[in-house]
Order: structure tokens, then C-alpha cells, then sequence
């Protein structure tokens, strides 16, 4: 069942037209399908470009994700370049804690550390941070919707990507749209890398 957050779908001109099915279809610049990290990286980078983009993304926000919650010094320096003070925001606003190293422990006990900074010193802010994945995800997509040109899809899943002649249409769930260009940042197991490149679905 989709949860009551998709008809939080924000309804700006991009709307065209309904299909036959009573289906609505939308129109964007830009597609994201998937609203991971990469995702919202590339929508934030561009935000300010004024095109229309839009997000879809198969779940509803926070949704949960497995991972290790290590953030390395490329993440951060990745935050670093994203407009609009993310990574300050990230800094002073996201529970987390520092990472300066690792240390690596054998069978036999032994164990060797590898630093990650050069100074030899405490710096701060930290090289690296461990931070819950939910929250890391969840601040990252929180950014989104400070933008108007953004328009975020919530229980949303790509179920087919169709290239046009002048477009690329994309059927979901629920809708359909337009787009003049897709990202796929669907993760791992990419349904846009599917079907762009002929693989059985
Ligand atoms: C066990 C494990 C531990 C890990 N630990 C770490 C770690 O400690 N540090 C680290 O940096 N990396 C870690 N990683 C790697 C990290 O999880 C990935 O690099 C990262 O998630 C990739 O981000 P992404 O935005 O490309 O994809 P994802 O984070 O997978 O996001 C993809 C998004 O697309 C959505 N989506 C999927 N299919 C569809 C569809 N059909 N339609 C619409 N939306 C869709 C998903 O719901 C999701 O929100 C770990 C990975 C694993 C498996």
C-alpha cells in the first residue's frame, strides 16, 4: 500500500496531460529515479541551473538502507562541493560521530592503524564521521524540498524506460513522465542500466 505521503506530490505546471487509463503524466528537464545519495547529490548540484526535475523513488522517506554508516573523506569532500552550504549544514545539524582512522586487528591480536589525517593531530572538523545511514539519507533528501523547481515522487517505482525520439518516457507505479534526459541512481540493481542497455527486467 502507498503511504499517505505520496499525495504529498507537489502540483506544479509540469502536469500535461492524462492518459487514457486516467493515468497523469508529467513532464521534466531532467528524471532522477532514486533519491539514494546519488541521487540527491546530482538534483542538489543543479538546483540552482533552473531546470525542472523530477525525483522518483520507489520508497517513502526515511526508509532504511543497509550499509557500514562510514563516511569517508571522498563523501565529504563530494559535500563540500555541493552549492548551498550542505556540508556546513551537515556539520553543525547531523548526529554523527568523528572517524580518524582505522584500525586494522588480526586473528593473532596484532593490529596496525592507518590514520586518516596527515597532520598526526586531532583536526577538526574530522577526516571522516560514522553516521546512521537513515539520518545521513534522510538529511540529504530533507535538502530537496527547498527547491521549487525540484519535484519529489515518493512510493514510486520505475517500472519502464521507453527512448523517444525526443524524449525518454518512464512509466512508474502510478504515473507516467517525460523527461528530456534520465538519471539512473536506482542503486545496484538499476531498472533505468536495465532497460537502457537491453537487459531482461
Ligand atoms: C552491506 C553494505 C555496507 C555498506 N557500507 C558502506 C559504508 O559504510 N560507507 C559507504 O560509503 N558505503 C557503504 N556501502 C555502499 C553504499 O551503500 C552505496 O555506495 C550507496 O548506497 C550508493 O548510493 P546510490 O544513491 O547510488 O544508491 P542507493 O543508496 O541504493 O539508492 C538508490 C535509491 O533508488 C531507489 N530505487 C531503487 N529502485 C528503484 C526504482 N525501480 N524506482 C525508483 N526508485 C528506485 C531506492 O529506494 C533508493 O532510495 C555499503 C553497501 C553495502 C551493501
Amino acid at each position: 500500500m502507498v503511504s499517505a505521503k505520496l499525495q504529498k506530490i507537489r502540483d506544479y505546471s509540469t502536469k500535461f496531460a492524462t492518459n487514457s487509463f486516467g493515468m497523469a503524466q508529467y513532464e521534466f528537464d531532467l528524471l532522477i529515479a532514486g533519491a539514494g545519495p546519488a541521487g540527491c547529490t546530482l538534483a542538489l548540484n543543479l538546483a540552482d541551473k533552473g531546470i525542472r526535475i523530477g525525483i522518483l523513488e520507489k520508497d517513502v522517506f526515511p526508509r532504511n538502507k543497509v550499509c557500514g554508516d562510514a563516511l569517508s573523506g571522498k563523501v565529504l569532500n563530494v559535500m563540500k562541493r555541493i552549492p548551498g552550504g550542505i556540508y556546513d549544514d551537515f556539520l553543525a545539524n547531523v548526529d554523527k560521530i568523528p572517524s580518524r582512522g582505522i584500525r586494522f586487528i588480526a586473528p593473532n591480536h596484532h593490529a596496525i592503524d592507518i590514520p586518516f589525517f596527515l597532520s598526526g593531530t586531532n583536526d577538526q572538523p574530522a577526516p571522516g564521521y560514522v553516521c546512521k545511514r537513515n539520518d545521513f539519507d534522510n538529511f540529504m533528501f530533507g535538502n530537496l524540498q527547498k527547491f521549487q523547481n525540484i519535484q519529489i515522487f515518493e512510493g514510486e517505482s520505475v517500472i519502464e524506460v521507453v527512448s523517444r525520439e525526443d524524449y525518454i518516457l518512464v512509466k512508474t507505479t502510478h504515473h507516467e513522465f517525460r523527461g528530456k534526459v534520465i538519471a539512473g541512481a536506482d542503486g545496484v540493481h538499476s531498472k533505468v542500466r536495465k532497460h537502457l542497455q537491453g537487459e531482461q527486467t
